[in-house]
């Protein structure tokens, strides 16, 4: 055995996290790292937050788990209050979002089933998509290097461009059911779907009787400063995935979708075991007290605008280094003049930890509770990296 007894999938970096207070990382031997990367957007309220801790604690000491045979009281209190705060009727809960992914793309499919047309059961999808690691989920974001020596690509995906509408509009064929699209996309470099964009998909998906389907597993639950990023373009989906910060760190997704979308999904037809249980309920229910409560968004954005205008005045300091911020709330991008693993290495050598993207991106996600002061001490780290990088670059040259 070579190493570890873990599958060599994941390149680590060689650190070790002990415990974790809001913002910060506490590693095994006392550093602490100012977190930027919560977990790729789970942590969404930070590390240890007390409203979470008890909410777990409290339902770990009464019941863990029933399976979905029967009644669990919260799961359906959470559905109601998503379904109250979206363009939603429906939920099901998920462990994750590629099963959130999951869920949704067999919902569209059901849906024109229950209509009489099992031939429609194709979903277009757009370059640079992510949407999980299943084989249907790999097939659906369409990259090369995830499908690579899996076997033939699970059928029923047709990738276009980026926000190419009219090529979107021509791959329709009498067989596709759905359009896929992430309004603000994370692994593929944080880039935002245009408002006129979204609002075309949604006009062609009326025209053609399509169901449109939105992945907001990295975007949704506040971190652009709305519940859900597509509020922001004033378009509602048929089907929604969401993930990540719903759990804030406990394992869970969802599928929302209106009653017409659901029609499909009567009794037997879908499943899990694990999805909705007593524990993730309670995590999703404590989630949604703090980010539904008066005021938490407004912050949120405010935070989000301070973050945006201190990282541009960084990328004018360091051009060679930082090209341009992109993205919106707290989802933003420095996109990198200098190879973003090399720029997210300075960082962490700074101790502030951050996660490359695509496009030469890399990717800020505090948690939605940082502090303005933590916002501070951020630039102040990101800077300190930008000027040792761009430092060593000169020395090499
Ligand atoms: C992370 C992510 C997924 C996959 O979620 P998993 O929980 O890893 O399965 C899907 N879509 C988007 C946009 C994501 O960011």
């Amino acid at each position: 055995m070579s190493g570890s007894a873990l599958y060599e999938t994941f390149a680590r970096v060689p650190l070790t996290f002990d415990r974790g207070e809001g913002v910060w990382l506490i590693t095994d031997k006392g550093e602490r790292y100012l977190d930027f990367a919560a977990g790729i957007a789970v942590n969404s309220l930070g590390h240890s937050h007390p409203h979470l801790v008890a909410a777990l604690t409290e339902q770990a000491a009464k019941l863990w788990h029933v399976s979905n045979l029967y009644e669990i009281p919260d799961q359906s209190r959470l559905a109601e209050r998503l379904a109250e705060a979206s363009f939603a009727d429906k939920v099901f809960f998920t462990n994750s979002g590629a099963e959130a992914l999951e869920c949704a793309i067999k919902t569209a499919r059901r849906y024109h089933y229950a209509n009489g047309h099992p031939e429609r059961f194709r979903t277009i999808t757009f370059e640079g998509a992510f949407h999980g690691r299943t084989l249907a989920t790999i097939a659906a974001g369409g990259q090369q290097k995830y499908l690579e020596g899996y076997g033939p690509k699970v059928d029923g995906f047709d990738q276009v461009p980026f926000d190419d509408i009219d090529a979107a509009e021509k791959a329709i064929t009498a067989e596709t059911a759905a359009i896929l699209v992430e309004p603000l996309q994370g692994e593929g470099g944080i880039r935002s779907m245009p408002v006129q964009s979204l609002k075309r998909l949604r006009q062609l998906c009326d025209k053609h009787g399509l169901l449109l389907i939105f992945d907001e597993v990295q975007c949704g639950i506040g971190r652009t400063g709305k519940l859900f990023a597509h509020e922001w373009a004033g378009v509602a989906p048929d089907l929604m995935a969401i993930a990540k910060g719903i759990g804030g760190g406990f394992p869970m997704g969802a599928c929302l979708a209106t009653d017409e979308a659901a029609k499909g999904m009567t009794a037997g037809v879908h499943g899990t075991t694990f999805g909705g249980n007593p524990l993730a309920m309670a995590v999703g229910n404590a989630v949604l007290d703090v980010v539904l409560a008066e005021g938490f968004l407004e912050d949120v954005q405010r935070k989000a605008l301070l973050m945006k205008q201190g990282l541009a005045a960084i990328a004018d300091e360091f051009p060679e280094i930082i090209e341009g911020i992109r993205g919106s709330g707290l989802m933003l991008g420095l996109k990198c003049a200098a190879p973003n693993a090399k720029v997210n290495t300075a960082l962490r050598n700074h101790k502030l930890l951050a996660v490359p993207a695509g496009d030469n991106v890399i990717r800020l996600l505090p948690p939605l509770t940082v502090t303005d002061a933590e916002i501070q001490e951020g630039f102040t780290r990101i800077r300190a990296g930008a000027k040792s990088l761009a430092e060593a670059l000169t020395a090499a040259k």
